[in-house]
């Protein structure tokens, strides 16, 4: 059989030659899909490599380990690797390479390629290994093009591709591996194509796009572009225009792959043009036609050239049904509040701290005590997040809702029983941690989200203004398809405790205006995507624990209760100096025109704050008529003063409910020992929230709210009933409050028009 075999010569029926990727390339070659030309190396290549070089016996025992022992998982991958990365190929398999290599530069010039892995089953030609094996990209050069094969080969034996293939019981020695060797398409733009809505199965493609590689939007790294084409009205419906914050490109000079920062006069920019959506969603109809079943196509655009690189099914249409299908049976490890709702199934990594993010990879199940601000980079790439302690308004909880990706807080023993390696299946929706996979129906957030940001909202006016609430300005564009009302609370913490270091510590560097930026550029992201709808900006707070991991923060006090602590106003009222800098990112905001930026002060407790407040405001020499301020009511000691509040003068209210909760129930929010204590509809916190609502109504006061509870419809509900002004929610709960708010405010009007009628 042969080694070596052009793309073109093979087709959907090759599986057992070239695996399914290069099975797929070829045929779409065949349909006249504008594929990347290239060769396979084929599985018989690989195969006949093992058996001659003589190192099967030693790597299939090598094999042999324990894979849910973590140490032993990553023993065998080492070995397995040095083994392949070390041995001879034999001669005629190398030569033959090198030539096709040297025959495609002859048709193609002097080319980089991209070189993939293609694995293949020997008695399970189709089943699907995607995801596990690498891809090296911008390789030149014969001997570099044969090395990355050899590495593509190793890549076989990754610890993942190992534990995935013993859960599934595949055998490793009937599982083979074909490198598939593509010119590379130094890509201007690229992204992916759904040939139907990928959550509903509708006919409209949906067309995702970003500047430079496809790799940025395939992980999620950055936020694209998102287009939809109507197949029946043959229209372009839906536009939206993201901030692209970063692009995979080829480093000109090195010729390495890097990622760097999309230059500023691209960030903003259309990445297609009306005639380039045109053109991608005839390839996708072409292909989902031909495959007999909706496609998840990857693209790329060099010099106004379209390549497809990869076709492939949808699963999320099909898997959602095949899950409700299945049998909802497995054993269950442990179980907790369910946090973020959605269903994930993945391998456990158990994270102590910031050290250990580099673990999780994407799709992997994040499981730690607690989270922390300086993790969300993993969070974002966690298929699942399980935390020991945390109830509903944790950390863990409002980022995992924000991300879309399910939870279960408050297990108490998860690092203790779910081991690092393990598959799991995490329930976010009923607080359940399952061993295994588990088939659950599930109607994930993610797909909630991601329907957002496929613009798949319809909007119906509401008299109550509908917000929501954000702390990941890279979440800026899938908030704003939300169509909310504005922003209710953008939290500040996250973006700046992304940086690592203090407030304190740019203040003791001289480095006061680089602070300021970072602050300017986090919420500019926000307050663009809604202009000119208002975005209320909170002022840092962020309790002195998590000070204290970041550069900066060795000298934070240790506090007893860092709940009750130095946090909020009360922090920034005693160090001013930071409460100046927030003070003159804002003033900078509105002066560059984005005056629908407010302020948001946080756990205040007494009037006296308020005024001190402004008087700083005032000595910055921003205008507080120019501004709009308001405080939230976390604190039952604010809201029983709400009167002292409205006769110091101020725009809005916003009931953090969170904190008010844990504040008049005493009942920490963190503490799982408690957790089901913690409730938003005990009648102290409703009578409070009535209290607020109806003196402020009184004096033209906006309320709102944006703690957890304002995304529960039964507690809008009783807020539309109050007369609240806006409800601000999660993301993934704008549209049902929205609803919910509808409906209550027709019942309302329909009993006021009957009751008059009697
Ligand atoms: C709240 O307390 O309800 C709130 C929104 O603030 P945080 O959750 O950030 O404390
Ligand atoms: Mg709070």
């Amino acid at each position: 059989m042969a080694h070596v075999v052009w793309l073109d010569e093979v087709g959907k029926n090759d599986l057992s030659i070239v695996g399914g990727k290069g099975a797929s390339l070829g045929e779409m070659i065949k349909i006249g899909i504008p594929v990347p030309g290239g060769f396979a190396v084929t599985a018989q290549a690989f195969r006949d490599f093992i058996n001659r070089s003589g190192i099967a016996q030693e790597l299939f025992s090598a094999l042999k380990v324990d894979v849910n022992d973590q140490t032993q998982l990553q023993l065998a991958e080492d070995k397995a690797k040095k083994l392949i990365m070390e041995a001879k190929v034999p001669i005629n398999i190398e030569k033959e390479i090198k030539s096709r290599y040297k025959e495609l530069c002859d048709r193609e010039g002097e080319i980089f390629v991209a070189v993939r892995s293609s694995a293949t089953a020997e008695d399970l030609p189709d089943a699907s290994f995607a995801g596990q094996q690498e891809t090296y990209l911008n390789i030149k050069g014969t001997e570099a093009v044969f090395n990355s094969i050899k590495k593509c080969w190793a890549s076989l034996y990754g610890a993942r591709a190992i534990f995935y293939r013993v859960e599934q019981g595949f055998e490793h020695e009937k599982v083979n591996l074909s490198a598939i060797v593509q010119k590379m398409v130094d890509s201007e733009k690229a992204g992916v194509i759904f040939s139907s809505q990928p959550s509903t199965g509708e006919p409209l493609v949906v067309i995702e796009g970003a500047w430079g590689l496809g790799e940025s939007v395939v992980s999620g790294s950055v936020s694209p572009d998102n287009y939809e084409f109507d197949r029946n009205s043959r229209k372009i419906t839906h536009r939206m225009i993201a901030t692209k914050e970063i692009m995979v490109i080829r480093d000109p000079k090195t010729t390495k792959t890097v990622t760097v920062p999309v230059p500023p006069e691209k960030k903003e920019a259309v990445v297609l043009m009306d005639n380039e959506i045109v053109d991608l969603a005839r390839y996708a109809e072409i292909l989902e036609k031909h495959y007999g079943n909706p496609q998840d196509i990857e693209w790329s655009i060099e010099k106004g050239k379209i390549y497809i690189l990869q076709s492939r099914p949808i699963t999320t249409i099909s898997k959602e049904k095949k899950l409700a299908e299945e049998e909802t049976e497995g054993k269950v490890l442990i179980t907790g509040s369910g946090a973020s709702p959605g269903v994930a199934t993945g391998v456990v990594r158990i994270i102590k701290g910031k050290a250990d993010l580099d673990k999780i990879k994407q799709g992997d199940i994040l499981v730690t005590v607690m989270t922390m601000p300086d993790m969300v980079p993993g969070m974002r790439r966690a298929g699942a997040i399980v935390t020991n302690e945390g109830g509903m308004a944790c950390h863990a909880a409002i980022v995992s809702r924000e991300l879309g990706c399910p939870a279960v807080v408050g297990t108490k023993k998860a690092t203790s029983v779910l081991r690092d390696g393990m598959t799991i299946t995490v329930d976010g929706s009923r607080g359940i941690v399952y061993e295994g996979h588990v088939g659950l129906e599930s109607k994930t957030t993610a797909a909630a989200v991601g329907s957002i940001a496929a613009g798949v909202v319809s909007k119906i006016i509401t008299a109550t203004e509908i917000k929501v609430n954000i702390s990941e300005p890279l979440r800026a564009q899938v908030a704003a398809a939300t169509l909310a009302d504005g922003v209710g609370l953008l939290r500040i913490e996250h973006m700046m405790l992304g940086l690592g270091k203090t407030p304190n510590w740019y203040i003791k560097n001289g480095k006061t205006e680089e602070y300021v930026d970072e602050l300017v550029k986090g919420i500019k992201t926000v307050a663009e995507a809604f202009y000119p709808k208002p975005v209320w900006v909170r002022t840092l707070d962020a309790p002195t624990d998590e000070f204290r991991a970041m550069e900066g923060g060795e000298n934070e006090p240790i506090e007893h209760n860092p709940m009750l602590g130095w946090r909020g106003i009360r922090r920034d009222l005693t160090e001013t100096d930071h409460f100046r800098l927030e003070i003159r990112a804002f003033k900078k905001l509105h002066e560059t025109g984005l005056t629908n930026v407010g302020i948001m002060l946080p756990m205040v407790q007494h009037v006296k704050e308020l005024q001190r407040a402004k008087e700083l405001i005032r000595d910055e020499n921003f205008d507080l008529e120019k501004i709009e301020l308001g405080i939230m009511i976390e604190t039952p000691g604010a809201a029983l003063t709400i009167e002292d509040f409205i006769e110091e003068g101020l725009d809005f209210v916003s009931f953090g409910t969170n904190d008010l909760t844990q504040y008049t129930l005493a009942v920490d929010r963190n503490n799982e020992n408690v957790a089901s204590l913690y409730s938003e509809f005990h009648p102290a916190i409703i009578k409070l929230i009535e209290y607020v609502v109806k003196r402020c109504d009184k004096a033209g006061v906006k309320t709102s709210i944006c703690g957890q509870a304002g995304s529960y419809p039964e507690m809008a509900k009783r807020l539309v009933e109050m007369g609240i002004t806006s409800i601000s929610a999660n993301i993934d709960a704008v549209a049902t409050v929205r609803e919910t708010v509808a409906r209550e405010e027709k019942i309302l009007m329909l009993r006021r028009i009957r009751e008059n009628e009697v």
